[in-house]
């Protein structure tokens, strides 16, 4: 299958009210190209360098997000073109971001990543970390970061189940925030979940944003 014809068949699998991330980290300019062509606008990279370089040469109106564990120094290099934040998993990294926002006068949209796995090794907020964070007056304190939602990642499993029950998880979590936090502003809106392996379930337990890589561009290397 073409790389058009596999982007096709995902986008005919996503209900209207869910958006596509194509995530192309490792991927060559050429397939992004290509993608783009396809009517792609929305990809994702999980390194700030590789975003800035790809960046750069490809067409401005794509909306560049970063999916991956963010290093506090690395933050300024995509403050001027960064569409959303998807993995903020500390007040030090929200912070940081804020900062190098308001420099460039910007207001950078964020979502909180929530630890939903088994496995320790992924970031996140666990649930009482997220209110404490959300208590902590960082929110209303920086004025340059706009939290849009909430992420997560499941665990890497062949167990349906689990994965479903911990996206479940995250959409209660969502419901929770949202109405506690961010109960009448519009703009908390997006859930993101769900990857190649497990995108139907998540938008059958509530993603609003899935981020998809392999599925359409092949297996990385
Ligand atoms: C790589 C990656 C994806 C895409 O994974 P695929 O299994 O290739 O679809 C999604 N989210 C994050 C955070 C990633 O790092």
């Amino acid at each position: 299958m073409s790389l058009n014809a596999r982007l096709e068949a995902i986008r005919q699998n996503l209900p209207e009210h869910v958006a596509l991330c194509a995530v192309s980290k490792t991927k060559p300019l050429a397939l992004l190209q290509e993608a783009y062509n396809a009517g792609q606008r929305i990809f994702g990279e999980n390194r700030v360098l590789e975003m800035a370089d790809k960046y750069e040469v490809l067409p401005k109106d794509i909306q560049w997000h970063m999916v991956g564990h963010v290093q506090t120094n690395k933050v300024k290099l995509m403050i001027p073109f960064v569409s959303l934040i998807h993995a903020v998993d500390s007040e030090r990294l929200f912070r940081e971001i804020d900062k190098h926002a308001a420099r460039y006068d910007r207001v950078v949209d964020v979502l909180l990543q929530v630890h939903i796995a088994r496995e320790a090794n992924k970031h996140g907020f666990a649930g009482h970390e997220l209110n404490v964070f959300l208590d902590s007056g960082t929110l209303e304190a920086c004025k340059h970061v706009r939290v849009r939602g909430l992420m997560g990642m499941a665990t890497f499993t062949d167990n349906q189940a689990q994965v479903r029950r911990e996206f479940a998880t995250l959409k209660q979590t969502f419901d929770d925030v949202k109405e506690e936090w961010f109960g009448s502003q519009a703009h908390f809106d997006t859930l993101s979940m769900g990857m190649s392996g497990d995108y139907q379930i998540a938008i059958e337990e509530g993603a609003t944003l899935v981020r998809i890589g392999s599925s359409i561009f092949g297996a990385r290397g």
